[in-house]
């Protein structure tokens, strides 16, 4: 098992922005690297990691929304080609640890990607599973949940964010 590090809010925020570009060769080094982000998204508790979170402008990412953690998914190339209806959703994200906040989100999506060996397949997903792929596929464009708030609210958030930090400086 191989860890990677996830970009963080707000210091690698220029990582985080990258518009990833589709990946042309599905090989043993991609498989590695996604391996190593599934064994990192449950290393921290997270339903999902997109490659941008973790330095790398190419489109893919890993989830698993089921209640065991035992049904991971991998999405390559991903493209959202149907969405219905609308939902609030409360949101983390592993880049921004410990913020929660409502976003605006389809309540369907049909997602077509490829998968781990490079087979296209189609999903539907809706509520926690239809949001994350919601959350990841904007990862891939550089865009992050809270980017749907008000200034005021980002502000707040970055305020809350520096007082984590130093909570967790002082032990
Ligand atoms: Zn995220």
């Amino acid at each position: 098992m191989s860890l990677m590090h996830v970009l963080q809010f707000p210091e690698d925020i220029e990582g985080l922005r990258t518009h990833a570009k589709p990946v042309e060769n599905i090989d043993g080094e991609l498989q590695t690297i996604l391996d190593n982000m599934l064994d990192t998204m449950y290393q921290h508790k997270g339903v999902g990691l997109a490659s941008t979170q973790v330095g790398i402008p190419y489109r893919f990412f890993v989830m698993d929304t089921s209640e065991d953690s035992d049904s991971p998914i991998i999405m390559i190339n991903p493209e959202i080609i149907e969405t219905a209806g609308d939902l609030e959703w409360e949101e983390g994200c592993l880049s921004i640890p410990g913020i929660y906040e409502k976003t605006k989100r389809h309540e369907h999506v049909l997602v077509r990607a490829l998968d781990r060996e490079g087979n296209e397949f189609e999903m539907e997903a809706t509520d926690l599973a239809g949001v994350c792929i919601q959350h990841e596929y904007d990862h891939l464009n550089g865009d992050l949940f809270i980017d749907q708030l008000s200034r005021l609210k980002q502000n707040r958030i970055r305020k809350q964010i520096q007082k984590m930090r130093k909570e967790a400086e002082r032990g």
